[in-house]
């Protein structure tokens, strides 16, 4: 690609920060909305955090977020993009995708608004993430259902909700392992949404691989294996 210097530029600084259960970028979900129990909240840092800026915020059920893919920016974009999706084989334009290699690097993401907290600092508590813990988040705007609900509307190469089968199982350490994260009681139904996407790149899917899978979500380190859509958690601990 050449590279053209624009006149325009433009400043952007976080309004705040997503505090997540997901501390990878594997296994996250690959849009808003697919993983109802993904509850984290937006810490607004000064001068966004006056109480000002949130009055009534409080009577939206949803938000829209603009945020920085921070832990992918530097890897920078290309025109073609390979979607998940799409087996990683078929080639879309990267405007045609919400890839993460993009100009800019800025996401968008649509979440449920659970409860406003102005003590003992601002803090909009969020439900249904996608987002990285630590994801500076540029811009709130409510969403609105008049403008942004379109019923009739045409989804490309992603039209359905993706669907997997995939059943989950715990293994006995698993469950000794959710007895004790007792600060987190949503985390069974937490991990069981997050496995119901399938996180596993589409080739490994395919060929039914037999790799013992990991992930993080707050602080516990959480294993899994797939076999026969049987995905079976192995274990559950804290670090
Ligand atoms: N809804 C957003 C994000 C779609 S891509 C949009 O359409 O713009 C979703 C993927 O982004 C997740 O699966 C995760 O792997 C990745 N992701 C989330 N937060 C990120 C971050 N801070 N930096 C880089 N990648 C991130």
């Amino acid at each position: 690609m050449s590279e053209q210097v624009s006149e325009q530029q433009w400043t952007i600084e976080p309004v705040g920060y997503i505090r997540s259960p997901y501390r990878q970028k594997f296994a996250i979900p690959r849009q808003p909305g697919l993983v109802k129990s993904a509850i984290g909240s937006i810490e607004l840092v000064a001068p966004y955090h006056h109480p000002d800026c949130l009055r009534g915020i409080e009577d939206f059920s949803h938000l829209w977020l603009s945020f920085v893919f921070h832990e992918t920016a530097d890897q920078g974009w290309k025109p073609l993009v390979r979607p998940p999706r799409l087996g990683g084989n078929a080639k879309k334009g990267v405007f045609a995708t919400r890839s993460t290699f993009r100009p800019n690097a800025l996401g968008l993401s649509v979440v449920e608004l659970v409860e406003v907290q102005l003590s003992p600092k601002p803090e909009l508590i969020v439900r249904g993430l996608d987002l990285l813990d630590g994801t500076p988040i540029i811009d709130i705007k409510p969403y609105l259902p008049y403008a942004d609900a379109i019923p009739n509307a045409r989804g490309g190469f992603a039209d359905d909700r993706p669907s997997t089968g995939v059943v989950i199982e715990f293994s006995e350490a698993a469950e000794a392992g959710l007895r004790r994260a007792h600060a987190h009681p949503h985390l069974r139904q937490l991990i069981s949404e997050v496995l119901g996407q399938d996180p596993r790149p589409g080739y490994q899917r395919e060929q039914n691989w037999q790799k013992e899978y990991g992930m993080h979500l707050y602080h516990y380190n959480i294993k899994w294996r797939v076999q026969d859509g049987i995905a079976t958690v192995t274990q559950v601990s804290a670090e």
